[in-house]
C-alpha cells in the first residue's frame, strides 16, 4: 500500500510505500476510494493540536470498500462501502463514555491524527466506528459528509432551532450545513472573509438570503451563528450579530485567540459554546438524512500524490466547497 505520510510537523507529506496492513480483532481493512481534506488536516500538519505524534497518515473523511475483516467483526462484510470519520475509537469506560458523551472520551483515538488515516490506498479502522454508507452518491461526493457534514450537523443541532442562522466561514462544512438548514426551513446568512465576493456569490447560489464580509452586520438579528473559520476575532462579531438569548457555536477544533470584548455582547442570555468531535449517533442520524435532503457537495479532486497541493489550496482558499483525494 501507499500513503502520504507526515514524518515531521510542518514538513510536506511524503509519498511512502508501506507493507500491507492486516486488521486486528474488531478491525476492518478498507481500500480507500476517496478521502476528503479537512481544515483539521492542516492543524495536524502544522502541529496545532495537543498530543501530536509522527509519523502519521492524515485524513478522516474516508470512503472505501472493506477488503479484509478482523476476528470478531460480524456486522460488516467484504465489499461493503463504508465511511470512516474523525472519531476512530473510544474507551467505553471513562465517565464520559459511561454518560453517552463518547465525543468527550478521556482516551479516544482520532483517525488521521492518533491513528493512521485515509491519505492512503488502504486504512485499518475499528469496525464499531465505521458507518455503512449504502450505494447512493459517488465516493467523491460522499467523502465531505464524513467530517464537514457530520461536524456541521452536530453544530447545527447544538445551535438550536432558531430560524435565522449565521454561518461564519463558508467552506466545506458551511456549504453542506446551508443546504441542511434550508431544508429544515431556516434562513441562512453567510459571512466570508471581507471582500471575498466569489465565496459570497457561492453562498447565494446555495440559497443564502444574505452574504457579506464577517466585518458586516447581517440585515436581521440572528437566532444563532456557527463559526467554522478558525479566527477568534469572529467570536465578538458573531455575539454582536445574534439576538438576545441567541447562541454562538464554535465548530472548529482549533481557533486563534479570542480578543477581549465588552460583557454587553454576552449579556441578555447570549450563549457561547463549542462543539467537540462527534458521536456515532450524529453520524447515523446525519447519513440517514443526507440522501433525503439531496445534499450536493461541491468538490475539487486531487490525485492522492498531490495531497500537499490540496492542503496548500485549502490554506489559501483557492477552491469552493471541499477538496477530495483519490488514490
Ligand atoms: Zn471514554
Ligand atoms: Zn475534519
Amino acid at each position: 500500500m501507499q500513503a502520504m505520510v507526515l514524518n515531521r510537523i510542518g514538513a510536506p507529506l511524503q509519498w511512502t510505500e508501506l507493507a500491507d496492513l492486516q486488521p486486528g480483532p474488531g478491525e476492518i481493512r478498507v481500500k480507500v476510494a476517496a478521502c476528503g481534506v479537512c481544515r483539521t488536516d492542516l492543524h495536524v500538519v502544522d502541529g496545532e493540536l495537543p498530543n501530536a505524534h509522527v509519523p502519521i497518515t492524515p485524513g478522516h473523511e474516508i470512503v472505501g470498500r472493506i477488503d479484509a475483516l478482523g476476528r470478531g467483526v460480524e456486522e460488516l462484510s467484504i465489499g461493503q462501502r463504508v465511511g470512516i470519520p474523525w472519531l476512530g475509537h473510544t474507551c467505553g469506560v471513562c465517565p464520559y463514555c459511561s454518560e453517552h458523551e463518547e465525543n468527550l472520551c478521556d482516551r479516544p483515538q482520532f483517525t488521521g491524527f492518533t491513528r493512521d488515516g485515509g491519505f492512503a490506498t488502504a486504512v485499518v479502522a475499528d469496525a464499531r466506528y465505521a458507518f455503512p454508507l449504502g450505494e447512493l452518491g459517488s465516493d467523491v461526493e460522499v467523502a465531505p459528509l464524513l467530517c464537514a457534514g457530520l461536524i456541521g450537523w452536530r453544530s447545527l443541532v447544538i445551535a438550536g432551532g432558531g430560524k435565522r442562522l449565521g454561518l461564519y466561514g463558508f467552506g466545506a462544512a458551511a456549504h453542506i450545513v446551508a443546504q441542511v438548514a434550508q431544508w429544515q426551513g431556516r434562513t441562512v446568512f453567510a459571512f466570508t472573509r471581507p471582500g471575498d465576493e466569489k465565496t459570497q456569490a457561492f453562498a447565494r447560489s446555495l440559497g443564502a438570503k444574505w452574504a457579506g464580509g464577517s466585518d458586516q452586520m447581517p440585515t436581521e438579528p440572528l437566532d444563532a451563528a456557527i463559526i467554522f473559520a478558525t479566527v477568534g476575532d469572529l467570536v465578538p462579531l458573531a455575539l454582536k450579530a445574534v439576538r438576545k438569548g441567541g447562541r454562538v457555536v464554535c465548530a472548529g477544533i482549533h481557533m486563534s485567540d479570542i480578543p477581549s470584548f465588552p460583557y454587553s455582547l454576552l449579556w441578555e442570555e447570549r450563549q457561547l459554546v463549542s462543539v467537540a468531535n462527534l458521536k456515532r449517533r450524529d453520524g447515523i442520524d446525519f447519513l440517514a438524512l443526507a440522501p433525503k435532503i439531496g445534499i450536493v457537495t461541491k468538490t475539487t479532486t486531487y490525485p492522492l500524490i498531490q495531497a500537499n497541493e490540496a492542503l496548500a489550496d485549502l490554506r489559501a482558499g483557492r477552491f469552493e466547497g471541499a477538496a477530495v483525494l483519490v488514490p
